[in-house]
């Protein structure tokens, strides 16, 4: 239960993520989120305590937490009260993160190939002092890591298909929705795609 999505807006009313309830419950103690909640097509705001207090309505509904003393919704929507965006560090680096900001890609050669056959590599190789950053790895195919092997790509004589970029959030929630959403947030996911679409570097 406390691990059920719960779609991001950052201040702007943009979705910029999809977190666990139990994350959106630790925003809105601490004053840092409020819940939105949408009734008959108008988008009502709530802090912790009105939240809290709506929720003695719902006892017994399906989609409550409970505590020892009180038992409070699970929010569908939070909006984030002090961040234009999530803190960067939130965009877990990982294997999954990195493919699919590559899009299962090899940046070298364009191929896509079955996920098996696809590998992380170190632009700068690790030997070399690169380092496991956003910036420095990108998606390989097995032919192409294995012909670059411990150099540079220059030194190797391959080139990027584009330079590494620590991925956008909206790239990320618009990857996700797809398999994980509520009607009520189709309004946001809408506003999120066409500001990705508009974004320029000003943005960043
Ligand atoms: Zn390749």
């Amino acid at each position: 239960m406390l691990d059920a999505n719960v779609l991001v807006l950052n201040r702007l009313w943009q979705a910029v993520n999809i977190c666990t309830a139990r994350r959106a419950f630790s925003l809105l103690y601490t004053g840092q989120a409020q819940v939105i909640d949408v009734e008959a097509g108008k988008f009502n705001t709530f802090n912790f305590e009105d939240w809290k207090d709506l929720s003695a309505a719902f006892e017994g509904h399906e989609e409550v937490a409970r505590t020892i003393s009180f038992s409070i919704k699970i929010p569908k929507i939070i909006l984030l009260l002090l961040y234009d965006k999530l803190p960067r560090s939130s965009i877990k680096f990982n294997r999954k993160n990195i493919y699919q900001r590559d899009k299962n890609t090899c940046q070298y050669c364009g191929e896509s190939p079955d996920i098996m056959s696809l590998n992380i590599d170190h632009v700068i190789p690790k030997v070399l002092g690169g380092k496991s950053l956003w910036t420095n790895v990108v998606c390989s195919c097995m032919t192409c890591n294995l012909r670059k092997g411990g150099r540079t790509p220059q030194q190797a004589g391959m080139r990027l298909i584009q330079p590494p970029k620590e991925p956008r959030w909206q790239h990320l929630v618009r990857f996700n929705i797809k398999t994980m959403h509520h009607e009520s947030w189709k309004h946001f996911i809408d506003t999120a795609y066409w500001n990705t679409e508009l974004e320029n570097d000003e943005d960043k």
